[in-house]
Order: structure tokens, then sequence, then C-alpha cells
């Protein structure tokens, strides 16, 4: 539905040029729930905006449904842009306020009036229909300006960043909604972030932005699993990252095996991915493990497993989980997130001499 090739975008200014995006290749499949995530500056506006016409490319190609629209105005893409702060007129009520561009667009008054009730219905307004939006809720005005945007039919909606202005709580509710109200229109979304479990929650695909740059397109199981790059493991989640010498690099098996650097009986190792290229002993890496693949032991633990002596430096008790960190003998601390269960008693204390331990497929 939507191809972005080679496409970048300099701002110049008497200042001097600033980069806000380096160079984007990416497509977005028809009806797809497409995010553009990453920290504020990375380029995630300027990229959406391209895509709406609102800025033209300093370099590049933009193709919507397979046609060049790289020059053509933002009127004429059959795209609508759904901004943070709402804008809708404050003395036209919910339904007028959403019938407002059909009116414009010459549809019959009947029919407007037919396709704003489906619209209502879509976003559960109905009940409010005649509602001024200062009457009304952060979340129900978002809600109408979701809806002025959708009854135009679009072929895709642009969403910069919606949900900022609302609480957290509200937030959550919204990214289900509108996740369920993208799933029954079946129209394509792309979706501004920054918030790295408002993507996950809700999109088919993501694309991790740093500095001008995708630095990895996935969907979000695989984006949290096997991040490709230090940025994107630390920006999706919460990450331990242990900085170890490779000791011997190992290539029977099931490929090959680095095991690292690691006090008298502890047992570090990890599968290399062919994207690492050669290792060699003595080569430094940095071996990635997420909170919650790691089990905390107080006697050693049996088997092929990474295993970390550490003592207990803070216990956070959370309800669902208690996150513990771990202080380990080369001064790193890790992040533990446990599970607890029904029987629960309590795992560790502070100062608790521990063992930390994960199977080598779930450290990277
Ligand atoms: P994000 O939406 O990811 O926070 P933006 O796309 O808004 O990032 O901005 C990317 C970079 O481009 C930033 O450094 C920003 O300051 C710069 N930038 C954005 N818009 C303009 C503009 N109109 N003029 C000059 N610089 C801009
Ligand atoms: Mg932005």
């Amino acid at each position: 539905a939507i191809e972005l090739v080679g496409v970048a975008k300099e701002y110049v200014s008497r200042r001097g040029a600033v980069t806000a995006v380096e160079t984007v290749d990416l497509r977005i499949a028809q009806g797809e729930f497409f995010s553009l995530l990453g920290p504020s500056g990375c380029g995630k506006t300027t990229t959406l905006r391209m895509i709406g016409g609102f800025e033209e490319p300093s370099r590049g190609q933009i193709l919507l449904h397979g046609v060049d629209v790289t020059a053509t105005p933002p009127n004429r893409r059959d795209v609508n842009l759904v901004f943070q702060s709402y804008a809708l007129f404050p003395h036209l009520d919910v339904a007028g306020n959403i019938a407002f561009g059909l009116r414009r667009k010459g549809v019959a008054r009947a029919e407007a009036r037919r396709r704003v009730g489906e619209i209502l219905e879509l976003v559960e307004l109905g009940a409010l229909a005649d509602r001024r939006p200062r009457e009304l809720s952060g979340g129900q005005q978002q809600r109408v300006a979701l809806a002025r945007a959708l009854v135009n039919r679009p072929r895709a909606l642009l969403l910069d960043e919606p949900l900022g202005a609302l609480d957290l709580k509200l937030r959550e509710t919204m990214q289900i909604e509108l996740k369920r109200i993208q799933r029954e229109v079946g129209i394509t979304f792309v979706y501004v972030t920054h918030d790295q479990g408002e993507a996950l929650t809700m999109s088919d695909r993501i694309a991790v932005m740093n500095k001008g740059r995708i630095e990895q397109l996935a969907p979000p199981r695989e984006l949290y699993e096997r991040p490709r790059t230090g940025f994107v493991a630390s920006f999706i989640g919460t990450c331990n990252v242990l900085r170890r010498a490779v000791r011997t690099v190992t290539t029977e098996g099931t490929g090959p095996v680095a095991t690292l650097d690691a006090a008298v009986d502890e047992r570090l190792m990890t599968a290399l991915r062919p994207e690492l290229g050669e290792l060699s002993t003595g080569s430094v890496v940095e071996l990635t493990v997420r909170p919650e693949k790691i089990v905390i032991t107080a006697d050693r633990p049996d088997g092929d497993v990474c295993a970390l002596r550490g003592r207990v430096t803070e216990v956070v008790y959370m309800g669902t989980n208690t996150t513990y960190t771990v202080l380990t003998p080369g001064g790193v601390e890790l992040v533990v997130f446990w599970q607890n269960s029904s029987d629960a008693s309590d795992l560790a204390g502070r100062g608790d001499e521990v063992w930390l331990s994960w199977r080598p497929e779930h450290s990277y």
C-alpha cells in the first residue's frame, strides 16, 4: 500500500542543515497496522509527514498503491492524518465535527448522516452525538478526531502519537480500541509513537528508528526476542548486558557457540548468530539477556545453562511480579523479573548470595 524508497529529508535554514531523516526504505502492506517507533527526534514525524505529503523529501520516492506520489499534494493522496492535538471545532457538536469534511466534499446530506451514524457506532460515541467538544473527556475527543478522519474512508490513516495526551489507564484502553477499529475498517494504519509498549500492543510490524534511520523492521515478537542491535534491545523492554571476552568458540552441534570469560565454576555462553561474523578468542562481546528469562536459585544450577553468582541488592514487590537487582562479581547489576505464583514465598532477600541462570538460547 505504501512504499518509501531511499527517502531522506534535510531541513535547511540560515543556521545550517539539519538531517531529520537520513534514509528510509520500507513497504507497508494493505490493511497493515504499521508503527514507527523511536526516541524523540529520530525522524518519525518527518517520515509520517512525508507520507502524508506535508513535507517534500529531499531525496527518494514515495509510492501509494503503486503510484508515485512524491510530488502529489496532501489532499490528493487518499490518506488522512490524525494528530495528538485533536483540533476539533468548538462550536460544532460531535456529529457536526465528523460530518464537516463530508459536506465540504459534496457528499449528499442523507448519505453523510448515514455514514456519520455508522462511524459513531464504530467509535462508540452514539450517545454523545450532540455534545460539544468541551463537554467531552480527552479520550472521547480523541475518538471524535479519529471518527472525523475515518469517515472520509481514506485508504490509509496516519497517526502521530494520537494517545500522547491521555493518562496511562485511558491510553491502554484506547490502544485496544484503536486496534479493534483498525481491524474492523481494514484500513492501513501508520502509527507513530515513542512508547515501546504501545507499539508492541498494537502493531503487525514495527520499524525501530534511531537518528533518521531504521535499525530493525520486524513483528513485535521478533523485535523483542531477537533484537539485531544493542539499541533495539535496550529500547524495546528492559535488558541486561554483560561485556565479556570470548574464551573459546566451538562449532560442533547446532552451530557456533562462544564460551565467555566467567569466574571459577560460573558458566557463560551464547549461540553465535551468522550476522555477527567470525569471532575469535579474546574479542569482547556484549551478552544480552531479558530480565524474565533469568532464574534465581540458592544452589548452583545443574545442566547446560548459563550460570552466574551474585548478591541481591534490591527487592521490589510489584504484585504480579517481583523485581530483583543482583550485583555480579564483575560489578554489573542484573535485573530479574520474577513471576509471583500463588504459593510464592520470599525467594531471596537483600544481601543474599544467589545463583542466576538461563538457557543459552535466551541470551544473544
Ligand atoms: P520525532 O517525531 O521522531 O521526534 P522529528 O521528525 O519531529 O522527530 O524530527 C527529527 C529531527 O528533525 C529533529 O532533530 C528535529 O529537530 C528536526 N526537525 C523537524 N522538523 C524541522 C523543521 N521544520 N526545521 C528544522 N528541523 C526540523
Ligand atoms: Mg514527533
